[in-house]
């Protein structure tokens, strides 16, 4: 099985990351997408110990909705932006994808004019290193469906990752081409609209994914969340599909190996194949 996200770099995992990631392989985990935020060095550090600890986890960089206010800092501003996410891939050996990026209008911790600006710029750089993206989007359909539209011209492909709209949103987001991932958030007992949505996505476009340390799915639900938890989240895929896990397991990691792990990236930033 994959976790096809996680932030297995966040400082709650610091203490214990050897035994997490034990935990993970004893259930079949066998590799994951570690989410890093471009604007946090000591996180960049500390993904140096999750590549020894896991070499099986692949990496994924990009400026978050919620950070796209601090850009004028990081990256001298929004006309910064594509070459500040630039370094950070080039400076990530094994990175894969552009993420997670987007438009999270529920926070709103940055101006949405800002948000719009900071995910269209990392969309062309996508576009242009041939990445896929990462998507996190929260009650900002129109716009995020506008700008991988306009800006992604077809080309980018990615996934709508923490998958929380409905079955109308998925089917936008299909009909862009791109994957849909869900989180434990499936397991919920009020994710009555998401199950939906989770039943309608074809078995070549679905994945699954933790987003721990964040959403921990029933029974573990408040508590922090880790890779060896995407087994709730895919047997709740299972039950809502009528599947087997072994079915979505396989479904789930051929999905991930399509769109990620296809691209990997050398340690002086040439794409390997
Ligand atoms: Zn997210
Ligand atoms: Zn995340």
């Amino acid at each position: 099985m994959i976790d096809s996200h996680c932030h297995l770099a966040d400082e709650q995992f610091a203490a214990d990351l050897d035994a997490v990631v034990a935990r993970a392989r004893g259930a079949g985990v066998d590799g994951a997408l570690c989410i890093l935020d471009a604007s946090n060095e000591e996180e960049a550090g500390r993904a140096d110990g999750v590549a020894q600890a896991w070499p099986d986890v692949a990496f994924a960089v990009g400026v978050h909705p919620h950070q796209a206010g601090a850009t004028g800092d990081l990256a001298g501003g929004v006309d910064g932006v594509a070459s500040f996410v630039r370094r950070a891939v080039e400076a990530r050996a094994g990175a894969c994808a552009i993420g997670e990026i987007g438009l999270d209008y529920h926070y709103d911790y940055a101006p949405r004019e800002t948000q719009v600006e900071v995910f269209r710029r990392q969309i062309a750089l996508a576009r242009e290193l041939e990445r896929p993206l990462v998507i996190h989007t929260r009650e900002a359909d129109d716009d995020t469906v506008d700008a991988l539209r306009s800006e992604g011209g077809g080309d980018v492909q990615g996934v709508f990752h923490c998958f929380a709209g409905d079955a109308a949103l998925a089917r936008r987001a299909l009909d862009l081409g791109f994957h849909v991932s869900f989180s434990g958030i499936v397991t919920f007992r009020n994710a009555t609209a998401i199950r939906e949505a989770a039943a309608i996505v074809p078995a070549d476009r679905l994945l699954a994914e933790t987003d721990s340390p964040y959403l921990s799915p029933v029974p573990y639900r408040g508590r922090r969340n880790e890779p060896a938890r995407v087994v709730q989240v895919i047997d709740a895929l299972a039950e809502v599909r009528g599947a087997t896990r072994g079915e979505i397991a396989d479904a789930t990691r051929r999905s991930y190996d399509v769109l990620f792990a296809a691209r990997s990236v050398d340690a002086r930033g040439a794409t390997v194949v």
